[in-house]
């Protein structure tokens, strides 16, 4: 009869410290207003939809919710006013292409990565990502239980859609890559990250049409939706086979070459992007092609921005590096000074190319891809992006939307996020400056409410400094 009560308690301790509105102390140190009810007073929205900032905003969130919208909104019971005069707001970002790794130093022609456990979650949502897809994963089950962690309140962080790792035939000389053997092997390995957790599959550069076919298949029975950054395979093949989406824009676009083998990845696939015209046929075409089958295209471009005359970490995020980490890129930026021309050629074509696609009725999401030699930045690397959205001709509103609510639409869950509409869960960033005059005030001390709970930008960012890449 002792025993009952014993385990009676225990199943409320757990109860109490693991549910989701409780958060850990670790949490609650970058927490400026708990979940409660609000009414943010006077603010310039800018709501995700695409639509002109709208001034002299009310935005009343009750508990997880956006209830109300409008101006010289009258206040609820129980509701606390904050004043919001001279700031601004938007939708937390949803971005698809982020990851939880980072480049480390390896010897020889190899290339390595080390997981950003720690760091980079914290640096996403002081960046204002509230969602994120991680597109492409070294360690899938830490992070499928960095999800639940984050959604337990355990951990800060974005909510995530926890990607497969980038599945692959052996090539690439990365010893933290998986590899399969065929069709069969991929399948099995398919329905192994599905049991694990795992939401969306990545697929990578050296599998072959018939690998593509077989992943596609196993992984939309099992309701997940396939990525992929390609090279083996053509973007007009993968949309055939029925992918759903396509990564960095068309900056790793095999359908240009003139002798490409079928299955087979080739090297010049940059001279060919450099030599295509944006706007012939073999162009309009294939993003035709793409846009009659639903495919949508994740830009990337910040992975492409030049060096010469431009940040070291673009989005400004130096401080965050570890001394190791800071003097690597800093040598390779100040190498790059003045001999990146074919750089700058590539990101002015992608800048027209992948805006191409969204001009002709696209699905264009965006994504930051931590990755290559270690300048991109999670967090301030999101920042970047959108700043660079409007570098590429975009108006600030479908800047914001496409960092928002595509991504929405991509996940399936614009009913819930991507935008500020009542019945809406409160994903907001607010920002000091007003983001509708200057894309640039995204990088002003910002409040990050997600689910309802304001969190410190600053005091996000300042807890990963020198963290990345230690841990
Ligand atoms: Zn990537």
């Amino acid at each position: 009869m002792k025993k009952f009560p014993v385990l009676f308690l225990l199943s409320l301790l757990n109860t109490i410290c693991y549910a989701q509105d409780s958060l850990s102390a670790e949490v609650q140190q970058y927490v400026v207003h708990d979940r409660g009810n609000y009414l943010l007073h006077n603010l310039t929205v800018l709501d995700g939809t695409g639509s002109a900032a709208m001034t002299n905003q009310d935005i009343l969130i009750e508990g997880e919710y956006i209830t109300q919208i409008g101006q010289d909104l009258s206040v609820p019971d129980n509701t606390i006013v904050i004043n919001m005069e001279g700031k601004s707001a938007m939708p937390g970002m949803i971005m698809l292409h982020e990851h939880l790794f980072y480049p480390k130093n390896v010897p020889g022609p190899n290339y390595g990565l080390d997981q950003m456990t720690y760091s980079f979650p914290k640096l996403y949502l002081a960046g204002g990502v509230t969602t994120m897809r991680t597109a492409g994963a070294i360690m899938p089950q830490v992070d499928v239980k960095l999800k639940k962690w984050i959604k337990d309140g355990r951990l800060p962080g974005p909510t995530i859609d926890a990607t497969s790792p980038h599945m692959d035939r052996k090539g690439l000389p990365i010893l933290e890559m998986f590899a399969f053997d065929g069709p069969e092997q991929a399948q099995d390995q398919v329905d192994f990250y599905a049991d694990l957790g795992i939401t969306s599959i990545k697929v990578y550069n050296m599998l072959t049409r018939e690998d593509l076919k077989a992943i596609i298949e196993a992984a939309h029975a099992r309701n997940m939706k396939v990525t992929g950054h390609l090279c083996s395979i053509t973007y007009r093949e993968a949309v055939d086979l029925g992918i759903d989406n396509i990564e960095h824009g068309f900056g790793s676009c095999p359908d240009f070459l003139e002798n490409k083998l079928p299955d087979q990845c080739n090297p010049f696939m940059l001279e060919s992007l450099l030599e295509v015209d944006p706007d012939s046929e073999n162009v309009t075409s294939l993003i035709d092609h793409m846009i009659s089958n639903n495919v949508a295209l994740t830009t990337t471009v910040n992975v492409f921005e030049p060096y010469t005359g431009r940040e070291v970490i673009p989005g400004g995020g130096l401080e965050a590096l570890s001394p190791r980490a800071k003097e690597k890129v800093y040598q390779r930026w100040v190498s790059k000074q003045g001999r990146d021309s074919i750089d700058v050629a590539r990101f002015n074509k992608l800048k027209l190319m992948d805006k191409k696609f969204h001009d002709a009725g696209g699905l264009l999401v965006a994504g930051t891809d931590p990755t290559y030699d270690g300048r991109i930045v999670a967090g301030y690397a999101n920042m970047r992006l959108l700043e660079l959205m409007v570098e590429m001709g975009f108006s600030i509103p479908d800047a914001i939307m496409i960092c928002t609510l595509n991504g929405a639409k991509y996940l399936e869950s614009e009913n819930l996020i991507g935008t500020i509409e009542e019945g809406k869960i409160a994903d907001i960033i607010i920002m000091n400056d007003d983001i509708s005059k200057d894309i640039s005030a995204i990088r002003s001390d910002k409040i990050i409410f997600k689910n309802g709970i304001g969190y410190d930008s600053q005091k996000l960012f300042k807890a990963a400094e020198g963290l990345v890449g230690i841990r």
